[in-house]
């Protein structure tokens, strides 16, 4: 099949899969320079695996990319992936969205032949319906099902695990507006075979399915992190407590890890959408605040011990490992570190970052305003204190012979009585000698 993919940002580029499944694969993004890059195999971000699947079909002339929507008239499907960010009141900014679609609304008007548009990003109950058909109508002067088809295919993977998780779904959820396109984008993931379970929605289904599992990962987060603060008050480990809980079959053990909160370009926006989404149909979404407020508040539990090991954070040389939101991603989008490390400016101390991936965006974010490292021990020489902010791998083997300073684990990465064998002060989020 022919594909054109709007967006290459982590969500479309991941559709560079599907070229390894006897399809062409056409992506649409807005910047030239981007675009260039693409064309060479050099993509804009991180994800393990994607560069070789892309190069792979770009020898193969089964990927390409372009800037010229015309390019995509010989597209039979075609998925919007663009960004769909918060705006300053925490609603959904669908203006990537609007955008993309009229744009196709224009190309379909010029063509005869039948498209499946299939809206990929992330986006309130009713915007497909609403914005995206409504949009593609009116700058094609055609009838969606009739003319051209339309599904709503949320997307579930995890940046870090892209590819991965894009091979190897738990599921695959198709919201239908009409029966023909709904066919072929069932058609499209055949390659999946039975082992994947695929359930047809309405379309407002299907994006409500989107929000309310990024809302219930969450929860499960902010639920632990609260239990967490609790825990230290009363000598109590939260992971003994996250690791017998998570034994009990209904509860399960996976999002049950206590830390600085959570980021990225998904949980934040998307809980903060659902929440708007919520007030504005007049209902009173008492736990999606909730999630949000304790979120909130972790970042500043990390100053908080930070403070009880240095007292007076003024002047003092804060050595920060991980900057990205999780680990496996260069993503800082609303990551826990930009609060703590905006918080330990705020206290004058002097901050030193290190992170495998994240340096680039971090320079954008802070400037001149910190020092940047280039491995995790320059990071850490002569630092008063080390906070691990991300949970990368390579922070596990940290020499602890060598380590000079207390450190506070945000993300539960090393073993804290091992780190005190070492004679080191350690200090965690729910960890019970605090
Ligand atoms: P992103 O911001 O990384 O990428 C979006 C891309 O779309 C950017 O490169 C942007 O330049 C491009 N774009 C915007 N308007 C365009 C236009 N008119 N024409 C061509 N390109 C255009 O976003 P992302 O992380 O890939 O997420 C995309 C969507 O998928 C969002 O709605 C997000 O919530 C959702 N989602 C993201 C993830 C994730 O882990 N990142 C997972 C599931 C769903």
């Amino acid at each position: 099949m022919k594909i054109g993919v709007i967006g290459t940002g982590y969500v479309g580029l991941a559709l560079a899969c599907l070229a390894d499944f006897d399809n062409e694969v056409l992506f649409v993004g807005r910047s030239a320079d981007k675009i260039n890059n693409l064309k060479r195999g050099i993509l804009p971000i991180y994800e393990k695996g994607l560069d070789e699947i892309v190069k792979r079909n770009l020898e193969k002339n089964k990927i390409d990319s372009t800037t010229d929507y015309e390019r995509l008239k010989d597209a039979e499907m075609i998925f919007i992936c663009v960004g769909t960010p918060s705006l300053s009141d925490g609603s959904i900014d669908l203006s990537q969205i609007k955008i993309a679609s009229e744009s196709l609304g224009a190309l379909i008007k010029n063509t005869n032949d039948y498209k499946t548009i299939v809206v990929k990003s992330t986006v309130v109950p009713g915007t497909t319906k609403n914005i995206v058909i409504q949009a593609l109508e009116k700058a094609s002067g055609k009838k969606a099902g009739a003319d051209f088809g339309v599904c709503m295919n949320p997307e579930f993977l995890r940046e870090g695990t892209a590819v991965y998780d894009f091979l190897y779904p738990d599921k695959v959820v198709i919201g239908r507006y009409d029966e023909k396109s709904s066919s072929t984008v069932t058609k499209l993931y055949e390659f999946y075979g039975n082992k994947v379970p695929t359930m047809t929605t309405d379309l407002n289904t299907a994006e409500m399915i989107k929000y309310a599992q990024n809302a219930a990962l969450a929860s499960r987060v902010s639920f632990i992190n609260e239990i967490a603060n609790i825990c230290e008050k009363f000598e109590v480990d939260v992971y003994e407590v996250a690791m017998a809980i998570g034994l009990d079959s209904r509860i399960g053990p996976k999002f049950l890890n206590a830390g600085a909160g959570f980021g990225g370009s998904c949980f934040p926006k998307d809980v903060k959408a659902l929440l708007a989404t919520a007030k504005s149909v007049g209902t009173n979404p008492i736990l999606l605040d909730a999630i949000l407020e304790v979120n909130k508040y972790q970042p500043h539990r990390m100053i908080d011990l930070a403070k009880q090991v240095l007292g007076n954070l003024r002047g003092k040389k804060i050595a920060i490992l991980g900057l990205a939101f999780k680990s496996d991603t260069d993503d800082m989008r609303e990551a826990s570190s930009i609060q703590i490390i905006n918080s330990l400016l705020m206290e004058n101390a002097t901050v030193k970052v290190y992170d495998p991936q994240s340096i680039g965006s971090a320079k954008k974010i802070f400037g001149g305003s910190i020092e940047y490292c280039s491995s995790k021990d320059e990071c850490i020489k002569g630092a008063d204190l080390c906070m691990i902010v991300t949970e990368w791998d390579e922070f596990k083997q940290i020499n602890l012979s060598e380590i000079r300073c207390p450190i506070i684990d945000g993300r539960r990465v090393l073993n804290p009585l091992s780190v005190k064998q070492h004679g080191i002060v350690y200090k965690g989020i729910g960890w019970k000698n605090n």
